[in-house]
């Protein structure tokens, strides 16, 4: 698959926003110091009357890291891209502002909106049709939308101006190298395709637990909770990676078309009480701090009822997975990092007579950043060769030598969608998670408390780590 970029420029609104200089920035300088964004161009925008200097200062500072380990060729194209890049101050959703310097640049251009969803939503709205070049490539962040009907409209909206494929709706935390290493998994491996079905499998566990707490978040965080932060956004297309058809290529039509087929299928059962679990944490020790409860950390609106962890099941109702639940679940300042979906198979219909031990049902666990892979089979021994025990097979999948958000812009550059979130499949999670959110919302479902640096709620199922 091709990665020769296509665009000429990186257009980044939102110039001097958090996500640009911890991110983004850093994630382009690893790609131009791989020798892997040739020729580009990169202007910054923003509403601050920055002089020139300090926005190459800021350039400057997040490609120092990148520059030591760049090769000769690498040095010198980000020396380059420093150099030439320049700041223009503008407004985006003032009348024809963004139309103008978009018809300025050299393209094509991609035009990242590195800004408040509001104002992307109000930058979009401002343009027309003939005032965005051929060849333009809309880079949005999450989140897309706050609802199914509002990620529609933005859709009509982003489709006026170009191609859906030239829409690029970015999910940072399904890095290409994850999504390349479920599909080698589970289509290069003739063994595994027979089992992975309803008669095989009994359950799907999507976990991303982390133990960073707010870390000052809460402007952003407090408004979104745990279920519209990771499980809308993410953990539901990893569930669609596990569940697709086998595709006929890795191209981004039959891949996406693979993802949103498994989504349109999807929903959470009611009633949501039995089906969905929230919870908050309280005071506690987590990633090595003391961490105050939820409630009481600066910026948040107690009364609000955020959830720091979620659960919820999903039903995927088609042939193959009927009646086989995933459960997805994420949450913060937990005691242990646990980033990792565990595939439990079914136990065998018959062990024979003349066995001791346990005899328990396989496991196969992959886990995300770094990718790895185990299987928990059930061995003979040690010792007595009658008794079973649980012996785990493992290895680690290879990554990326690029920064997440590098692999983003990779993708953008060369004008490959296929980490991109197609905008049908945006307006989906969203439909499936809206139900829940108003049940949560009229209080349908109690909001639990777990310590800071627990497993979480002690009654949940998926409280056990290791299980
Ligand atoms: P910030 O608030 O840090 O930055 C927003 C930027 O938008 C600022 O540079 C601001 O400039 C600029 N801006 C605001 N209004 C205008 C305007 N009318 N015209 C031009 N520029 C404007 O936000 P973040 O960087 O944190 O987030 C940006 C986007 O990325 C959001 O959609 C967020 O959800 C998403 N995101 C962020 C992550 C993060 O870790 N930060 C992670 C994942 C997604 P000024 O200050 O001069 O007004």
């Amino acid at each position: 698959m091709t990665s020769q970029p296509t665009v000429k420029t990186l257009l980044i609104l939102g110039a001097s926003g958090d996500l640009t200089g911890r991110l983004l920035l850093p994630g382009l300088a690893r790609l131009v110091a791989r020798g892997r964004a040739a020729g580009l161009r990169l202007v910054g925008a923003g509403s601050d009357p920055w002089t020139p200097e300090q926005w190459r200062e800021r350039v400057h500072a997040s490609f120092e890291a990148a520059a030591g380990s760049a090769t000769p060729e690498g040095k010198e194209a980000l020396q380059s891209l420093e150099k030439e890049t320049v700041y223009h101050q503008l407004d985006v959703t003032a009348e024809g502002a963004l139309a103008s310097l978009l018809g300025a640049l050299e393209g094509p251009t991609a035009v990242y909106f590195a800004l408040p969803p509001r104002i992307s939503q109000l930058a979009c709205e401002s343009l027309r049709p003939e005032q965005v070049p051929p060849g333009t490539r809309l880079v949005m962040e999450k989140p897309f939308g706050s609802s199914e009907d509002s990620a529609r409209s933005l859709n009509q909206t982003l489709v006026r101006l170009v191609p859906e494929d030239h829409v690029h709706r970015v999910d940072h935390f399904l890095g290409k190298a994850t999504v390349l290493n479920i599909l080698g998994l589970r289509f290069a491996n003739n063994f595994l395709e027979p089992v992975w079905d309803r008669h095989h499998v009994e359950k799907v566990e999507i976990i991303f637990d982390e133990d960073l707490a707010l870390e000052g978040r809460a402007r952003y965080y407090d408004g979104a909770g745990a279920l519209r932060d990771m499980i809308q956004s993410h953990l539901l297309q990893i569930m669609a990676l596990l569940a697709i058809e086998p595709p006929a290529t890795i191209g981004e039509r039959d891949l996406r078309d693979a993802i949103s087929a498994v989504l349109r299928a999807s929903s959470v059962p009611e009633p949501y009480a039995g089906s969905t679990r929230r919870a908050r944490y309280t005071a506690g020790q987590a990633g090595g701090k003391d961490v105050p409860d939820y409630a009481r950390e600066e910026g948040v609106d107690a009364e609000r009822g955020t959830e720091t962890l979620a659960e919820i099941q999903v039903n995927i109702d088609n042939w193959r997975w009927n009646g086989v639940p995933f459960i997805l679940r994420s949450g913060k300042a937990m005691g242990a990092k646990r980033k990792e979906a565990v595939v439990t198979f079914r136990p065998v219909p018959h062990l024979p007579r003349g066995f001791t031990g346990v005899d328990s049902p396989n496991k196969l666990r992959i886990g995300f950043g770094p990718d790895t892979l185990r299987f928990d089979v059930d061995v003979n021994g040690p010792g007595n060769i009658f008794s079973l025990s649980r012996a785990t097979l493992e290895t680690e999948l290879s990554g990326s030598d690029l920064l997440p958000y590098g692999e983003v812009l990779e993708g953008v550059l060369a004008g490959d969608p296929l980490l991109s979130v197609r905008g049908d499949t945006a307006e989906e999670c969203w439909r499936i998670v809206e139900p829940v959110l108003h049940a949560w919302q009229q209080d349908s479902v109690p909001l639990e408390e777990y310590d800071a640096g627990s497993a979480g709620p002690a009654a949940w199922p998926t409280a056990v780590p290791g299980d």
